[in-house]
């Protein structure tokens, strides 16, 4: 038995708080994306790695500005 989803019947967007059915992919309150409920009644957020690679890169390249400008 998958046990992970069994005392919900519906999840709460993390961003608007609205109450959405299970499968939802997509809150249509606040047009974020959902990933699967939590143990909290809450959807999770999906993981943007579009977003954190850029914000990675970002850091890497000031870091690498930072050295060339000082050393
Ligand atoms: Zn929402």
């Amino acid at each position: 038995m998958d046990e992970k989803n069994h005392c919900f019947t519906t999840k709460k967007c993390p961003e608007c708080l609205t109450n959405l059915p299970l499968n939802a992919e997509k809150c249509p309150d606040c047009g974020k994306k959902i990933g699967e409920v939590d143990k909290t009644g809450f959807a999770k957020r999906p993981v943007n790695w579009l977003s954190y690679i850029i914000s990675v890169l970002a850091w890497v390249a000031l870091c690498l500005y930072i050295w060339w400008a000082f050393f």
